[in-house]
Parts: C-alpha cells; structure tokens; sequence
C-alpha cells in the first residue's frame, strides 16, 4: 500500500485510479487533509483504485452527523416496525446488488468469489432477521415491589456506535455490528480495514434507497492508527465493536475502559479440530481441510490445531495431505479455483515466516511449505501440513492467518481436551466423532465460544458468536447482541395517593 497526497498525485499511475471518498451524512465527501491511498488486488499485487485517508478531522464530521442523525426525531422517534421495515429494504437492496458487491470484495481481499458469492447471498438475511427484532426490543415490568410501586425497564438505544473491521469479510463483518445496531435506534461509524474499502463504501450507497436518513450510517476509510484510534477516541462515541487482532482489540479496550464505553470485541483464534477414532475419518479429514484451507486459512475460525487420535493418525494425515497437494491454486475469479491468494504482501511474508519458524522447531512439511507458482503476480502460498508439532511450539500458539496446520497424535479424550484447552484463546472448535456422549462432553469441556461437532464452520445470524479468553468480549449474532446495543433503564413510579413516608428510610416496599 502507498500513499500519497493530492499535491504528489500529479500524472503517473495513482491519478489515474479511480478515486473513493468517505461517505459522511449521506454523501461523498473527499478527505479533509486531501491525501488517498492505494488498495491493492492481491491475484496480480496491483493497485486498482484509491481510498480517502480518514483524518480526525473526517471522523469529527462522521461522528458530528452521527450525532445529528440520532437526535434527529425523525429518526429518534421512528417507530420499531418502521425501523424493521429499512432494515429489510436494505437486506433486499444488498440482495438485488449481490454479485457486484461480491465482485468488488474478491478483487479486493483474494478470497474465492464463489465463497464471496456465498456470503453475499447470507447477508440480506441478517437484515431481515434483525429487522424482525426491530419491533421485539423492550423493557420489561418488575414484580416484587410494593403494590403502590410500579417498577419497569426500559432498554434504549446508547447513540453513536463506532464499528472497525478488518479485510477478510468485510461486508459480513460490518453487518454483524450494522444491523443490530440499527435495529436498536443507533447510529454508526464505520471504519473499514485500509485494505478493503471499498464493498463498504458501495453499500452504503444503498442506504438512500432503502430509506435512512443522512448521517445514519457513515463510512470512514484509512488507517487504524489514524481514522481507527480517532474514531475510538471520540467522547461523543457510546459503543465501539471491533473484529480484528487480539493485540488491536487489546488496545481498542483499554481506550474504551479509559472513557467507561462498553465495546464488543471479536478477536483472533487458534481452534483445535479434533478427530477422535470413532468419527468418519473420510469427512473428517474434509472437515479439516475446511477448517484451514477455506480462504486460504484467513478466517478467525480457522482449524489450525489439528488433534487426531493416534489410532487413525497415519490415515487421516495421508487424506488431509493428500487433497491439499490437489487444491487448485489461482484466480480467485475463476469458477474452479479452490484457493486464492493471501490478501497481502505482509501476509504472505507472516505465512512464510511462520513456516520458517515451524521447521526450526522441529516441525516436517508434509506437503506446502513455499509460495506457490501460478503464474500471477499476486500473494500465493500453497497449502501447507505440518507434523512432529507439538502445543508448545509458536506454530501452535500463535495465530498465522493462512493455509498452515499442525496436526499432532493424542491417546485419550482427557489429554486432547486439556491440549486444545492449553491456548491463549478460545474462539472455536471441531469435533469429529460417533459417539454421542463424546459430542456432547466434549462441547461441554471444551473452552471455545463456538463448537462444531462433526463439522466445521457453520454461521446463522441466528446464533450467537463470541471468543471466550484473548478471543473477544461481547456477543455478537442472535437476540443476545441486542444487548450490547442498547442500555438498560430502571423506572419507578409511585402510584399511590399518600402522602411520602420516613425520608430518611429507603423505601424498598
Ligand atoms: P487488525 O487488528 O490489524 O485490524 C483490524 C481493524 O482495526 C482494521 O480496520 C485496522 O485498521 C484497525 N486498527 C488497527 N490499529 C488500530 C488502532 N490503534 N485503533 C483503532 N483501530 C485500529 O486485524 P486484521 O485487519 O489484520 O484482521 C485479521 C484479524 O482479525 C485476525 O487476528 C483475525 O483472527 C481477526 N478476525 C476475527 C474474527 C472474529 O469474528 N473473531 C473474524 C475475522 C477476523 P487498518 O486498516 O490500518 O489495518
């Protein structure tokens, strides 16, 4: 990525690129300070068009009309149904807009357009199911007072949120904070990662048309250390959620605690995968594939601990490595493409350093273990299966973010449950096995937000999703994220007609 301002961007290349501009109170608005920068399409490590780089001064707009927008009454007292009622509209909008928006991420982040596609398709799901939250969101009355006492809850919307997301799936991303936070009667900041602004800017041209008012949703693009920590900053700012590294998120929490904000956080992995002998090892070894090879490992559930009992060890490394020597590498725009390119040159490099690191452990490369030569300029790297790991290494413990797995030989379900608890995070898990008291003692012992018993990275709007440890904080999906989106009031009324009692009581019944 470079960057460069107006006054540099005189002929040459960067002037020819297409330009994208923040979306601030319903319109485009190009940076204050003037300077773009370039995003990058990892398939040919090309630039292809620029995004405003967001200054203070551009997040002080956003939050300003967001601010503006939520004490707008036209927004502030519109009622839950009729809020429903946008969300739906832009779930239909995103919908009708599908492949070109899908298009757009794929040239932008690598991943499989096919996989792309999928996502895009889920999305308008996610609006509607929580446009049908829209109008479900309320207090409730609390019995137990005395009889002349009425107690109730009111649970409101908190005002502006910020949200910050990172490059991997950046419009699902965005919407698992977008949605509900408007279903609840906010407003939002959107700052999307530097690398893939650009599916986030063409969505929000899609809010007129569904019917938001200006300033309702804003989009502020640049860098984290820049728009990002401005935005977090902002005192008018009430709720932040963040999916991204657990280091940024460490930072994005303390800047939170500093100002009392509440923030949900959506943070890094490192999730076991676990093959116990009992399981179909031939759809096991396919789970475990997906669990790290989908979107060549770049997912925050990525099955990158592999733990296979001992029995079937030799069998289910052959299989995994076996389809992994026989992954299509390539184009992502290509139909038969199974794998795509790592969404960065500093991405490639962190892959290629860990591999590095792993065979000075002691780690053998079974298959993988280089970049991969396809003929594009772009960040490819092949597949890659370790053995000889053990759960101590680096390569075990910390996260890589690309197409690596370990996969390390257990004998008994307490020594694999205490091996894929032994981590600094907890995000997800894979269980492979027959046997239904395994499955569920296992989901039960297991310290992961999300388990999947006998397959592997399953998603609904429906059902939450949080990290348990340097995993995250918060909850985002399904009716608990309402929660995070909204404050929760104590009302008590006096009904009775007498005159007030002991003031120096407190008075409880
Ligand atoms: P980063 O933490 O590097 O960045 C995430 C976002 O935070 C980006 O928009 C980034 O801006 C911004 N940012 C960086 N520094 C700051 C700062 N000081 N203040 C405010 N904002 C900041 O993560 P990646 O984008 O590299 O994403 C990969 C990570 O995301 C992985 O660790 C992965 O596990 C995690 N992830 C978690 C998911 C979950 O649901 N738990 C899902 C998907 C990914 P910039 O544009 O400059 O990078």
């Amino acid at each position: 990525m470079t960057v460069h301002s107006e006054a540099a961007a005189t002929g040459g290349k960067p002037a020819d690129l297409p330009r994208r501009d923040h979306f601030i109170n319903g319109e485009r608005v190009a940076p204050a300070e003037g300077a773009y920068f370039e995003s990058v399409n990892p398939t040919h490590g090309t630039a292809f068009y620029e995004a405003a780089r967001g200054s203070a001064t551009d997040v002080d707009r956003a939050v300003t009309a967001a601010q503006q927008a939520f004490e707008n009454p036209a927004w502030r007292d519109l009622s839950q149904t009729r809020r429903g009622r946008l969300l739906r509209r832009l779930g239909d909008l995103i919908g009708e807009n599908a492949e070109s928006l899908a298009r757009t991420e794929t040239l932008d982040n690598g991943k499989l357009l096919r996989e792309m596609r999928a996502q895009l398709a889920a999305l308008p799901e996610y609006f509607y199911y929580f446009a049908g939250l829209a109008d479900k969101i309320h207090g409730e009355v609390i019995p137990g007072a005395a009889r002349s006492l009425l107690n109730y809850t009111l649970r409101e919307p908190v005002g502006v949120c910020g949200a910050i997301t990172p490059w991997n799936s950046p419009l699902m991303l965005t919407t698992t904070k977008l949605a509900p936070a408007l279903a609840a009667g906010n407003t939002m900041v959107v700052k999307p990662s530097e690398h893939t602004s650009a599916s986030l800017l063409e969505l929000a041209e899609l809010l007129d048309g569904s019917g938001f008012w200006p300033g309702v949703v804003n989009v502020v693009t640049g860098f984290g250390a820049e728009a990002g920590s401005a935005l977090v900053a902002d005192r008018r700012v009430r709720k932040m959620s963040f999916t991204g590294s657990t280091a940024t998120g460490a930072v994005i929490a303390r800047a939170c605690g500093e100002r009392f904000v509440k923030a949900t956080l959506e943070l890094g992995g490192k999730s076991p995968n676990i093959v116990f002998p009992d399981a179909d090892i031939a759809s096991a070894s396919m789970g475990i594939v997906a669990g790290i090879f989908a979107a060549a490992g770049q997912t925050c559930v990525a099955g990158s601990r592999v733990f296979v009992h001992r029995d079937v060890y030799d069998e289910t490394v052959e299989r995994v490595a076996e389809r992994a020597r026989t992954i299509r590498i390539g184009d992502p725009l290509e139909p038969g493409t199974e794998l795509g390119p790592l969404a960065m040159a500093s991405q490639l490099a962190k892959v290629e350093e860990y591999v590095a690191v792993g065979r000075k452990e002691g780690g053998q490369v079974v298959t993988g273990g280089t970049r991969a030569d396809v003929g594009l300029s772009g960040y490819f790297y092949e597949p890659t299966v370790f053995v000889g790991t053990d759960n101590g290494m680096r390569v075990s413990r910390e996260e890589i973010f690309g197409p690596v797995a370990s996969i390390m030989p257990f004998e008994t379900e307490e020594e694999v449950t205490r091996l894929a608890n032994d981590t600094d995070y907890g995000l997800a898990a894979g269980v492979w096995t027959r046997d239904l008291g395994r499955a569920h003692r296992m989901a039960s012992a297991l310290e992961a937000g999300t388990v999947w018993v006998n397959t592997y990275r399953a998603m609904s709007p429906m059902s939450p999703r949080s990290g348990f440890k340097n995993s995250g904080m918060g909850v985002e999906h399904g009716t608990e994220t309402i929660k995070e989106y909204t404050r929760l009031k104590s009302v008590w009324v006096n009904t009775s007609d007498e005159p007030q009692g002991d003031p120096f009581v407190l008075r409880s019944q």
